[in-house]
């Protein structure tokens, strides 16, 4: 039997990075397993549903590379794959209870009242234990008869999750039921919902829970930042990137690996190495991965991935490719993430820049002035302001004026940094002259020397 897991995400909001995980850790799983993956849109809840959230699911799917196998927009054996449209389906189950007494109408057990105006009821078993056998955990046993028989069907007949969700996992042939410990509650209703229906139940898998630096739960607006996965879209996290993260986010590779992919995934992940302990969503790490990932790529294709983010906040439309790559090289290791750029590069756009503290003391020093007018000295015998060109005018400056002077490197630098891009820290200062070019250079000293 080929083992069927199927992530059934509820479309009423922005899918968020809880919602991710579940979808990352249920397909490695079905890959794992050389099983299927089945993506069903739970839209059930009528009034909370939006077609964008809808959206937004298949395009963040689409975006980290889990690809389903059967699913709404390329059907498959087991169809409709939207809840809503499988209304027969639980209308079956829904009759079969009430004709075998496992559901009854209204409020009490004891006196069924009509299905007019009245929700459905499962009953529940009144003594004894419910046993959820839980593939990462182990036996969680819940006490039956404490909480009064949960509603199934709404009074105006409509099924809820409980009753839609197990119907759908059976008729669809799921094998595995991969969720959020957060559904563990709701576990003992679907389990004493299969025995009623005489249904075999899948395997639980009840993943833990992801959360913030504070150990609360995540929120899709967190004061620590948007759990979005749009957010981390657009903020220029690469989807390698965010899939790694997630999958260690409760999995061990083999030999503590942190670098892992969709090969490694196929060929290692399993059940028994997950771990039923909540995770702390770690930004630190999160750009650690991003880095390792953004590394792989050449100065070029990077400068690809950049070009949107500068463009859209700097209007040089279009940049340059050649300069744009340069300009790559650059600022690269300054970065986490794409949209770092942003920052990273304002030197090499914005001409009238704001002088951090130390860069204006850095001006107003008595090397600033001999330094910087040596500096468009040496300038206007250059034809073409190359980094090998820089280099050797900021090393002859270096030297002379340490022999004439006495100062120290910082003395010299810091003055031209200060001059050129508004700071005294950042990339090489022979790579800062050539981006900027020969006029641009000189332009920013004229303007450091009227201050
Ligand atoms: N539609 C539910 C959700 O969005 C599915 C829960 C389950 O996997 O059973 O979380």
């Amino acid at each position: 039997m080929v083992p069927r897991l199927r992530f059934p995400p509820s479309p009423t909001g922005p899918i968020h990075v809880g919602n991710m995980h579940t979808a990352v850790f249920c397909w490695a799983l079905s890959r794992a397993l050389k099983g299927d993956f089945i993506l069903r849109i739970e839209d059930t809840d009528a009034a909370r549903n939006t077609p964008e959230a809808t959206q937004l699911i298949f395009d963040a799917l689409n975006w980290l590379g889990l690809d389903w196998d059967e699913g709404p927009d390329i059907g498959g054996d087991f169809g409709p794959y939207v809840q809503s449209e499988r209304r027969p389906f639980h209308q079956r189950t829904i009759e079969k209870l009430v004709d075998e007494g496992h559901a009854y109408y209204g409020d009490d057990p004891a006196n069924p009242a009509t299905p007019s105006g009245n929700p459905l009821r499962l009953r529940m078993p009144r003594a004894g234990e419910t046993t959820l056998h839980d593939a990462i955990r182990g036996e969680i046993r819940f006490e039956n008869g404490r909480n009064q028989d949960p509603i199934i069907v709404r009074s105006n007949g409509d099924p809820l999750y409980h009753l839609a969700t197990v119907t759908d996992d059976h008729d669809m042939g799921i094998t595995h039921v991969v969720r959020g410990e957060d559904w563990i509650p709701s576990a003992p209703i679907h389990i004493q919902l299969h025995k009623a229906m005489g249904w075999d139940e899948p395997v639980w898998v009840h993943l833990p829970l992801i959360l913030n630096r504070q150990g609360q739960k995540l929120k899709k607006r967190d004061p620590e930042g948007g759990y979005l996965i749009r957010d981390f879209q657009a903020a220029g996290y690469l989807p390698q990137a965010l899939f790694n993260y997630l999958l260690l986010l409760g999995w061990t590779p083999d030999n503590a690996q942190e670098i892992v992919d969709k090969w490694d995934v196929r060929q290692q992940f399993r059940l028994e190495r997950l771990s039923p302990s909540p995770s702390t969503f770690d930004w630190d790490k999160l750009n650690w991965m991003n880095r390792q990932y953004m590394q792989r790529f050449s100065h070029e294709k990077l400068a690809e991935l950049l070009r949107p983010y500068l463009e859209d906040v700097y209007d040089e439309l279009p940049l340059q490719n050649e300069w744009l790559v340069r300009l790559t090289a650059v600022i690269r290791e300054s970065l986490n993430k794409l949209e770092d750029a942003v920052d990273a590069a304002e030197w090499a756009f914005a001409d009238n820049f704001e002088l951090t503290p130390g860069a204006q003391e850095a001006l107003h020093g008595e090397s600033a002035r001999p330094v910087l007018t040596r500096l468009v000295a040496e300038l206007a015998h250059v034809v073409l302001l190359d980094e090998a060109t820089a280099q050797s005018i900021l090393q002859g400056l270096r030297n002379g004026f340490k022999e004439s002077d006495g100062w120290q490197p910082t003395a010299i630098f810091h003055p031209i940094r200060a001059a050129l891009t508004g700071q005294t820290g950042g990339p090489p200062l022979a790579e800062i002259m050539a981006i900027l070019g020969k006029n641009r250079t000189l332009q920013r000293i004229a303007n450091a020397l009227r201050l």
